[in-house]
């Protein structure tokens, strides 16, 4: 096994015990990156200089005996959706071409103080909304098992270039699913936090009551080795919980006893794959085995999720969105009358009386926002807004968005029950997996159904998990979702690691690459 394909643990023990530097571990990684990103299209943009930079630095400390981070000299890639300062962000938008944050990410300052090293920025879905990575206004991501299928998304780049082994950590975010559906077609471990455990300062919004960042990774132990730098209470992020975090990595691989594990019927219903459906049974066999009692419940508005989900998301997104005006951020339409010149134009104008010629300049403006949007968006964030520009106005509001809303509450309140009676919720991540590039680019109800497990977990602001649980007869990952109540990171990371450590799915790498 080469350095790359070890997990970061295990990379993180040879750095300690100075058996590699930091140097070198960089270095067999753009080595990696530069034979396959090109095939895989994970990255969007790699940081050799500075990452080479950043590891001489960390290797120089070391060596004088200097204290070190956590992260000390393992590389991370980031989805291209959290500011960094000075550094592109694009969000795979060509509306954030050129957009350079003047700050930081709160994950990213996080990350640096641990000092982890930004090898380079992952591909997405447009703002994060879709599922596949095709909606990237700049390249297309392919799954490493399998090139020509989908990564998943939004935060396929980050799934796939763990998977890859283009890097041994990432960021990816997850608003409803999309770092557990990617962990799952990719084969890798995502974890979507409890909303508020880990700050959105800095990250670009989608849907600002369900967005969470979260850690990718080869195993259950380094990802939680990630969310313990990531997460904590952040004072800039008004959103942000105060509770303290535990030391994840330290509690990681203590098993559970009397462990209450809870499924749902439902889920095992017509329309799932049935090579993912006996691998994810499998898996609670495997945790009944391990002495788990295996219990039956139900989350009776489950059913309701992936609509209401699809109300509220593209709600906040249009409102959220509102801002890219070509005028704040990034793109603007080269439209040769310039915003400056006819705001000035206008107010001459009406100081003069001659308001006809001054509403002219209006929707000389106007136009501007018009073309600058209708050029800077891709169709399904556009799709995104009119549905969330329609479910907020004056007469909908109320039958969509305050309906949605209540509905919500009803999904949070079943899980509430469950949990009275279960430590973690086990079911698929996704009833199939990874579907063929340009399968669904055309059919965006047939993607949006592809989130039903997952965007439960996002209303109701509970931690999730998605973990390798299987494989297809072709050799495509399937993933195992457990689901804990808000704040139980400790407990989904104890109960997954218990899986993990039952089974040889995490040792298994792209047979192909
Ligand atoms: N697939 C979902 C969507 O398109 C989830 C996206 C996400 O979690 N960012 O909205």
């Amino acid at each position: 096994m080469s350095l790359v394909h070890l997990t970061a643990t295990e990379q993180k023990q040879l750095l300690t015990t100075g058996k590699i530097s930091s140097l070198e571990l960089i270095e067999a990684y753009l080595d990696r990156i530069a034979t396959h990103n090109e095939k895989v299209g994970a990255y969007l943009r790699i940081s050799a200089d500075s990452a080479r930079r950043s590891a001489k630095d960390i290797d120089a400390r070391r060596a004088a005996g200097q204290p070190v981070g956590k992260l000390a000299g393992l590389p991370i890639a980031v989805k291209d959706v959290l500011c960094q300062r000075g550094e592109r962000t694009t969000c795979a938008s060509k509306m954030l071409e050129g957009f350079r944050p003047p700050y930081s990410a709160t994950v990213i300052e996080n990350l640096i103080a641990e000092d982890a090293i930004l090898i380079g920025r992952t591909n997405m879905d447009e703002f994060a909304m879709g599922g596949s990575t095709e909606n990237s206004a700049f390249q297309q991501t392919h799954n490493p098992w399998d090139l020509e299928r989908t990564p998943g998304g939004s935060s396929g780049g980050s799934t796939a270039c763990v998977a890859a082994s283009m890097a041994p950590l990432s960021i990816g975010t997850d608003t409803g699913g999309s770092i557990r559906q990617p962990a799952a077609f990719c084969g890798v471990v995502g974890l979507k936090p409890t909303y508020g455990r880990v700050s959105r300062f800095g990250l670009v919004a989608f849907a600002s009551s369900l967005d969470q960042v979260g850690p990718v990774a080869h195993t259950v132990e380094d990802a939680a080795l990630l969310l313990e730098v990531i997460a904590g209470h952040d004072p800039r992020d008004e959103t942000s919980l105060p509770d303290p975090v535990p030391s994840f990595s330290a509690t990681v691989g203590k098993p559970i006893k009397n462990l209450r594990i809870g499924v749902v019927a439902d889920h095992f219903s017509e329309g799932l794959d049935s090579e993912v459906e006996a691998a994810v049974r499998a898996a609670i066999e495997t945790y009944a085995s391990m002495g788990a009692t295996i219990k039956e419940i139900t989350l009776p508005h489950a059913k309701y999720a992936v609509a209401t989900y699809y109300v509220i998301a593209p709600s906040e997104a249009s409102s959220n969105l509102a801002r890219y005006d070509g005028v704040h951020y990034g793109y603007r339409t080269d439209e040769p009358a310039m915003l400056a010149e006819l705001t000035l134009e206008r107010k001459q104008l009406a100081a003069e009386g001659r308001q006809d010629a001054a509403d002219a300049i209006d929707s000389a403006l106007v136009r501007m926002y018009r073309r600058t949007r209708a050029e800077g968006f891709g169709p399904e964030v556009k799709r995104r807004i009119m549905l969330g520009t329609y479910a907020l106005s004056a007469g909908y509001y109320d039958a969509y968005y305050l309906k949605a809303l209540k509905v919500r509450r009803l999904i949070r309140q079943d899980f509430d029950r469950a949990f009275e009676e279960v430590d973690l919720i086990a079911s698929p991540v996704t009833a199939a997996p990874a579907f063929r590039l340009a399968e669904m680019a055309d059919d965006p109800l047939a993607m949006y159904l592809v989130d039903l497990y997952t965007v439960s977990a996002n209303l109701a602001g509970i931690p999730g998990i998605s973990l390798p649980c299987g494989q297809t007869s072709t050799g495509l990952p399937i993933g195992l979702q457990l689901l804990a109540p808000a704040l139980e990171e400790e407990r989904l990371l104890q109960g997954a690691h218990m899986m993990e450590q039952a089974t040889e799915w995490h040792t298994q790498r792209t047979p192909h690459l």
